[in-house]
């Protein structure tokens, strides 16, 4: 997947910018506060028209803008993809691919697949469970439309569950509901668990092998997915784990009324890190729970590759700065094929960057 050209108009500080990429190494440079995150965040829109930092649309239009209007071209699955948006303040965002207007943003799945690395996700194994879910979901989403479909209403099903068990208790019409929530939830995550289990399976394929690489070979990566008790094998057909999720929500049928939450479910669900064998969370250093983060990440890669059979676009959103050169060496040296955006501040050496462009960002202009 190549990205050729973007057009930004009134998103974030972007006013007509048009800018071309070359298809291998896109170096980034600029101050701070000139528009690099910006660009990333621009480039990632168009994979699942979500933004990795802002909740809403409205957020990435400019601030004195009532609009924002983006365009892509790029080349895919050997085919050439225009793709547009067009973001409106209090209106519902219009799509179009190849001028088609598309009805939602699953539709865009698998046209451009991205797998971006933030200085936040260097912390994704000290991090809270959420964050490791939300690295599963984002990932498997791109891959699976379906996928990003059932999180989406689980997500929306557990608010509505948690509303009612905190607020409307008292009212028996509304409580009565709450089974109905229950088992509709049932049903969705026991795809969910499937499909995560799915994806840890893959992840266990390649992020073993890139981290005892990163780390001279003295190092074994374990990876292992947790999920509710009552489930005995999250690879399990979805049917399966339906029936033991089941039996899990009703056991907690009381619990969740006394607590007022929603304690049954694959949103508490993580995956176990091992270093060595032991939990990489509680004793992993900060050197090995970065090459941790870094392997999961760059196995995230791979799989889209084995999937898509192309690299999806990396972006690495001012993430060298934050490793040392050993690790900048090698993360640099994993990506010898795809096309690549790397954002760092003018002052940082770039001396171990291979060939590619050099795009000046300055007060949302790409010189
Ligand atoms: P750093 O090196 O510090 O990470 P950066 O170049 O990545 O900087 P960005 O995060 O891209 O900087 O942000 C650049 C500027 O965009 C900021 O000054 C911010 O105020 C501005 N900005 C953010 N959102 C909007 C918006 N909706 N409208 C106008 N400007 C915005
Ligand atoms: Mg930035």
């Amino acid at each position: 997947m190549i990205v050729q050209n973007l057009k930004l108009d009134g998103f974030r500080n972007y006013s007509g910018l048009n800018v071309d990429f070359h298809p291998g190494i896109n170096v980034v440079v600029g101050e701070n506060a000139q528009g690099k995150t910006n660009l990333i965040e621009a480039i990632r829109y168009f994979s699942d028209c979500r933004s990795h930092r802002a909740r809403t649309d409205r957020e990435l239009i400019s601030f004195e803008r009532d609009s924002a209007k983006m365009e892509m071209l790029l080349e895919s699955r050997n085919r050439d993809f225009k793709l547009e948006a067009e973001l409106r303040k209090g209106v519902r965002r219009s799509l179009k691919s190849n001028g088609v207007k598309l009805k939602s943003a699953v539709e865009l799945a698998g046209i451009l697949n991205t797998v971006l690395f933030c200085p936040e996700d260097l912390s994704l194994i000290k991090a809270g469970a959420s964050q490791r879910r939300r690295f599963l979901d984002d990932a498997i989403s791109q891959l699976r439309p379906r996928y990003a479909e059932a999180v989406g209403e689980y997500r929306r099903l557990q608010e509505q569950k948690t509303r009612i068990l905190k607020d409307y208790l008292d009212d028996p019409v509304v409580a009565d509901t709450l089974d109905t929530y229950s088992i509709r939830m049932c049903q969705l995550g026991a795809h969910i668990i499937h499909y995560r289990a799915y994806y840890v399976e893959k992840l266990r394929q390649f992020a073993p092998k890139i981290h005892r690489d990163c780390s001279g070979g003295r190092e074994e990566l374990g990876l292992t997915y947790r999920t509710v008790k009552t489930v005995t094998d999250p690879l399990a057909p979805a049917l399966v784990i339906y029936s033991q999720l089941l039996e899990h929500m009703e056991g907690h049928k009381r619990a969740e009324w006394e607590s007022r939450s929603c304690l049954s479910g694959p949103h508490k669900d993580d995956i176990d890190v091992l270093i060595n064998g032991v939990s990489a969370r509680a004793f992993g250093s900060q050197g090995q729970t970065r090459t941790a983060a870094l392997a999961l990440k760059l196995a995230e890669r791979e799989i889209s590759r084995d999937d898509r059979e192309e690299y999806p676009v990396l972006l690495l959103d001012d993430v060298l700065s934050e490793l040392d050169p050993r690790r900048q060496e090698f993360v640099l040296n994993r990506i010898d094929r795809g096309q690549v955006f790397i954002t760092c501040c003018e002052e940082e050496k770039q001396g171990s960057l291979k060939a590619g462009r050099v795009l000046r960002v300055e007060n949302g202009q790409v010189l």
